[in-house]
């Protein structure tokens, strides 16, 4: 736990789809007890609602593109403003310049900080075999499979991500706020290799 010596700190985890942001988050969960903000899942949430915004999202979603701007931050806002947390993971969040923006807005305004930016960095070839096999295990196991995880909606990810939130990359390392792993390995090593970044941060 922090003391009052040190705010917790929080993490960003910034890659492609595919690249083991979530599965990443949850060990950070697991091992520090941080609260994990995934945009994604809350956007799954929300189709599930079958409200008229539900609905757009999960046409938006399906094609691999990303929901406005405004919808993401609205939903980040209102988690900073309601939960506490001895550090947050930002999973999937921020994925644009505007998100990037906002989200060092949000901080300041509920008076934290934010600790680091983790780059997690893969070759596209292994990501696209890495959600093949997600949607092969998730169709053996008999459980849903995301509507997005396909080759066409993963081209789009992809497109998306190049376009609109790689230059994210650069923009957190010129704030002095970007760590880079190589995410290639096993999820064991490349979790010791993130507890590593975060313990530095926490201590910085
Ligand atoms: P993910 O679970 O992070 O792979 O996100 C799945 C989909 O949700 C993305 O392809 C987008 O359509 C949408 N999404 C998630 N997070 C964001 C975000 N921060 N900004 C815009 N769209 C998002």
């Amino acid at each position: 736990m922090s003391d009052a010596q040190t705010p917790p700190v929080n993490v960003i985890l910034l890659g492609p789809p595919g690249v083991g942001k979530g599965t990443q988050a949850q060990i950070l969960v697991e091992n520090r007890g941080m609260v994990q903000l995934s945009t994604g899942d809350m956007l799954r949430e929300a189709k599930k609602s079958g409200t008229e915004m539900g609905n757009r999202v999960a046409e938006v979603m399906a094609r691999g593109e990303l929901v406005t701007d405004e919808i993401v931050i609205g939903l980040i806002e209102e988690k900073l403003t309601t939960v506490k947390a001895d550090g947050f993971i930002f999973d999937g969040f921020p994925r644009t310049l505007a998100q990037a923006d906002a989200l060092a807005d949000l901080l300041k305004k509920t008076g934290q900080r934010l600790g680091v930016v983790i780059e997690m960095q893969v070759d596209d070839e292994i990501l696209v075999q890495r959600i093949v096999g997600r949607a092969e295990q998730a169709k053996a196991a008999g459980q849903p499979v995301r509507a997005d995880d396909n080759e066409e909606s993963l081209k789009f990810r992809l497109m998306e991500y190049y376009k609109k939130t790689s230059p994210l990359i650069g923009y957190y390392h010129a704030k002095g706020d970007l760590k880079s792993v190589d995410a290639m390995g096993g999820i064991e090593e490349i979790a010791t290799k993130l507890d590593e970044i975060v313990e530095q941060a926490k201590a910085a």
